[in-house]
């Protein structure tokens, strides 16, 4: 895949650019390995500092950062300054709280292990390779990039293909808000030069967001090399729709939830599986709700729907509809390509799915929601854990002994009662099954690449 910025809204290449050559790529690596040496022995309080300023850089460039982000993926306007905004408030969070994370843990009774004193330190690893998605291109960097900083490890980003010019402000972001040279630096690769730097003795650990084959190659190489990874994988969320459930903040945030970064969110709800009882006005609303969704130029303010990031994405997204068509699903809304020049896709709702149609089992990185007609809670729960994914979940519902029975069983890394998946730097955030292992934010994430060392003081 050829590393260059082409915009979606458009399909015209705006720049490319010459990858890393592998001389570059071993440079980078062996400057990773000084910039470790000198920031592992910085206090916490001073990377807090370069994190504050990597923040308020951030901040401040708030609006061509964001316009960045839509013309090489065409996420709306609002979208992208929202996207930039975050990532400095997750900069700020671990520079708030990556020493109180990472603090010594004593033994409160050291004498049952023979000890006068025992405890765990965290400690960083040193080089950390994260190979990044471009659908939220500085939020899922940067959320690698915080913690693995704050702790004292250094990073090396092999981003999306697509999103080169969004890799090399990040690459420049660092240092320059303090950080020493080569603490944070930018891989200009395509994915067959990641398996070298994955086994590459000084790289110690790497973490993956990306899609399921991607997955499965960055954890086999990193097994061989004995390293750990973090896997953020694809998802197919669903949202369950219970009669007790308010239909009116239900089919607002269905909609929100499906369409949310023009469709390609990992954890977008995909999958809406409704409670007979409710299931035609829940149908018939999302329905038009969708239908009316303003598609368009993502840089116009009035935008909810923009391009899909890449042609081959678009492409794969038209597939999975056309096969559930001409299996039987009725379209409720869109269900084709509007007639224009970039990647676009009409929001779509299918129904009536037939059990062999291939959005029942896959990932629709687009926006295009499946929906379901569950006759009860049991059959809801059934549908919900029926993919080989398990990322996140919404389940509406006002009853609270429901509630309880749905948090408890779906198969997920999160379930949001009544709202939304959302992520927040201050809650831990992963999958299980087909969606990875691993958690990023929260005190989970800054402590998945540190060495918890046990000390035994007789
Ligand atoms: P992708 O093709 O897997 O790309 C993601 C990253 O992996 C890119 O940097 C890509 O590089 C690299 N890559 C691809 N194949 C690789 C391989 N065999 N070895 C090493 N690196 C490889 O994913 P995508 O289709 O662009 O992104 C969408 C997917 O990401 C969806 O499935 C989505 O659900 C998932 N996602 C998950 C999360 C989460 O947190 N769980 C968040 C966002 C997205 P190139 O660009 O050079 O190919």
């Amino acid at each position: 895949m050829a590393i260059a910025t082409i915009n979606p809204t458009t399909g015209e290449t705006e720049q490319e650019f010459e990858p890393h050559t592998a001389e570059e790529v071993e440079r980078r690596i062996a400057r990773a390995q000084d910039a470790f040496a000198a920031l592992k022995d910085t206090t916490f309080a001073r990377r807090a500092e370069w994190l504050r300023r990597a923040a308020d850089l951030l901040d401040a460039e708030v609006d061509s950062t964001a316009r960045m982000l839509v013309v090489e993926m065409g996420k709306p306007i609002a979208q992208a300054e929202a996207e930039v905004r975050k990532s400095a408030k997750g900069l700020r969070f671990y520079a708030d709280h990556a020493e109180g994370f990472l603090a010594d843990e004593p033994l409160a009774d050291p004498a049952a292990v023979g000890a006068a004193k025992a405890w765990t330190r965290y400690e960083p690893l040193g080089p950390v390779l994260a190979v990044m998605p471009w659908n939220f291109p500085i939020w899922q960097a940067l959320r690698f990039a915080a913690p693995a900083l704050a702790a004292g490890n250094t990073g090396l980003l092999k981003h999306a293909s697509n999103v080169p010019r969004t890799a090399l402000y990040l690459d420049a972001l660092f240092a320059r808000a303090g950080f020493p040279e080569g603490a944070f630096q930018a891989l200009l690769v395509g994915s067959d030069a990641v398996n070298a730097v994955i086994e590459d003795p000084r790289v110690k650990a790497v973490t993956l967001t990306g899609s399921e084959p991607a997955g499965r190659s960055v954890a086999a190489a990193a097994g061989a090399a004995i390293k750990k990874t973090v896997l953020e994988l694809g998802g197919s969320d669903p949202f369950v729709v219970l009669p007790s459930a308010d239909l009116d903040a239900a089919v607002e945030t269905a909609v929100k939830a499906r369409t949310i970064n023009n469709g390609q969110s990992c954890i977008a709800s995909k999958r809406f599986i409704v409670h007979a009882d409710v299931y035609d006005e829940f149908a018939r609303r999302f329905a038009e709700a969708t239908a009316a969704l303003v598609v368009g130029d993502p840089l116009d303010p009035g935008t909810d729907v923009g391009p899909l990031a890449t042609e081959s994405g678009r492409d794969d997204l038209a597939e999975l509809v056309d096969d559930a068509v001409a299996k039987g699903a009725e379209v409720l809304a869109g269900g084709g390509a509007p007639d224009r020049a970039g990647w676009f896709y009409t929001p779509t709702v299918l129904a009536g799915l037939s059990e062999d149609a291939r959005i029942v089992q896959e990932e629709a990185f687009g926006p295009v929601a499946a929906l379901y007609r569950a006759e009860d809670a049991e059959e809801a729960v059934r549908i919900a854990n029926q993919t080989p994914f398990g990322l996140s979940s919404s389940v509406w519902t006002t009853d609270a002994e429901e509630q309880a029975r749905f948090v408890r069983r779906l198969d997920a890394g999160a379930v949001f009662v009544n709202g939304m998946t959302v992520s927040f730097p201050e809650l831990p955030f992963g999958g299980v099954k087909n969606s990875g292992y691993g958690r990023e934010l929260a005190a989970a994430g800054i402590r998945e690449f540190t060495n918890l060392k046990t000390v035994w003081q007789g």
